[in-house]
């Protein structure tokens, strides 16, 4: 087993690998940059290392600055978290040339995941159904109009390389095709240095369903079941549960199978994560993450384990500590996220949290980093916390959220709490009801009646 891991990330993730490698027996080195000097995670590992300035670009997403921090300190592995270097291909892959272990799957599995049009053709070769669209990339507007009149309006055109929900154009019929797709390029081009974009039929009320694998590397992989993030802002999840609402236990395990099949096949190695369009009752991929997703306590409260101690046990050589037939799930888990941003526009909200307390009691779960006079840094992400409940059921899980909210104070930045205090509320949530689309019309009426009041 390793004897000390990096963590080239910062915030409630860089603290919850901490705490699993702090079980293990297992050092942990922080890394940071020069505005995170004073973040929780830099005071909870053992050691910590100053890599860059603030801008991400020159320290989390510095590849020689966290290469050399592992040699000073003899860090034998790096746990990338999710976002920054999590699904960089040439970062696991010089980390390998260096001797060290890149706690994640192989660069071979996160290249071809990371290109949608690989991934979809993969996906599609190992029996995964995939959304009706185009067959690989599409070059012209000329294609683009077959291609949409082929698969029917609406479509959606998505960038091969797009990533946290960027890079997306819907165009509802050919007059406004044309410039969907010259967008839709122009924008994949500039934020992801690649133009390549390829065409999907626009699902109008679908489900966000994905599923969690978890591979041994060697051929031996298991799903735990799914996670229902269907409520989402621009593209971006808010709010995520297991299990899904509407998923039935054949249903689960029927994808389930289909999933852990495929990362069985091309012995992926570590978790992942199976995104899904989920509409009357079918399953349509759309992309796979080859890390930790934010959302992932959810499945760690209904199946009971720790997935960021089986990363490393994987990675570290040995075997994961379940078969399929070990996963039984149980209960109800909800998760939202609690970012720093004024309502109703969501803009970020950086500042000195003057007051911090967390709820508690039976089945709550707190990630975050926040503390007392912490200064959040306006650099990097708005996330600044999840919170997660357990239920013996849904019932249950949502009046302990209710119950939570009204417990947690975060005093002097504004926050999403007030958002999840009326969400949980809610009739259509309470009863399951709503599909990705859901939460974007509830916004755009309450900002309608607010203008008209
Ligand atoms: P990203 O990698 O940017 O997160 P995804 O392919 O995972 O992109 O899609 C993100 C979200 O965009 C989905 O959860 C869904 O809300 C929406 N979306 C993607 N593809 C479609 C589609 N074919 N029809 C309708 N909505 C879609």
């Amino acid at each position: 087993m390793f004897d000390k891991i990096l963590i080239a990330n910062r915030g409630e993730i860089a603290l919850r690998i901490v705490r699993a490698c702090r079980e293990m027996g297992i050092a942990t080195v922080a890394v940071h940059s020069t505005a995170d000097s004073d973040a929780m995670h830099v005071r909870m590992a053992d050691e910590s290392v100053c890599i860059g300035p603030p801008s991400s670009t020159d320290s989390y997403l510095s590849m020689p600055a966290i290469i050399s921090a592992c040699e000073i300190t003899g860090a034998q592995a790096v746990h990338p978290g999710y976002g920054f270097l999590s699904e960089n291909a040439g970062f696991a892959q010089m980390l390998e040339d260096h001797g060290i272990t890149f706690i994640g799957p192989r660069a071979e599995h996160i290249r071809i995941m990371g290109d949608k049009i690989t991934a979809k053709d993969t996906m599609k070769a190992l029996g995964v159904p995939c959304v009706p669209g185009s067959d690989g990339g599409v070059d012209t507007v000329e294609d683009a109009l077959k291609v949409a009149e082929d698969i029917g309006y609406p479509v959606i055109i998505k960038a091969t390389a797009g990533g946290g929900g960027r890079g997306m154009k819907v165009a509802t019929g050919p007059s406004d095709l044309e410039i969907a797709f010259r967008t839709a390029r122009t924008e994949a081009k500039a934020a992801f240095g690649n133009p390549d974009v390829y065409i999907e039929k626009y699902l109008q009320k679908p489900r966000h369903i994905e599923i969690q694998v978890f591979g041994d590397g060697k051929g031996r992989a298991v799903h735990l079941g799914e996670r229902d993030c269907s409520l989402q802002r621009r593209h971006q999840k808010v709010w995520e549960e297991a299990p899904g609402p509407v998923i039935t236990a054949e249903e689960r395990a029927r994808i389930g199978k289909t999933c852990a099949d495929a990362c069985a096949s091309i012995q992926y190695a570590g978790a992942g994560t199976i995104e899904f369009l989920y509409e009357d009752g079918e399953f349509y991929f759309i992309e796979m993450n080859t890390r930790l997703q934010v959302e992932h306590p959810v499945t760690e409260l209904i199946y009971e384990v720790d997935l960021v101690r089986q990363q490393i046990l994987v990675a570290a050589g040995y075997e994961m500590e379940f078969q399929q037939e070990d996963l039984h799930l149980r209960g109800h888990a909800i998760e939202v996220r609690l970012n720093a941003e004024k309502l109703p526009n969501f803009t970020p909200s950086p500042g000195t949290i003057t007051q911090f307390h967390a709820p508690g009691g039976l089945g709550v779960r707190i990630d975050s980093a926040l503390y007392d006079g912490y200064r959040i840094p306006p650099y990097y992400d708005s996330l600044i916390g999840k919170l997660i409940v357990f239920g013996r059921d849904r019932d249950e899980a949502l009046a302990r959220l209710s119950r939570c909210l009204g417990e947690l104070i975060i005093d002097g930045v504004d926050t999403t709490v007030p958002l999840f205090a009326e969400l949980v509320e809610d009739p259509d949530i309470q009863a399951g009801n709503y599909s990705i689309h859901w939460l974007e019309k509830w916004l755009a009426a309450k900002a309608a009646a607010g203008s008209a009041n």
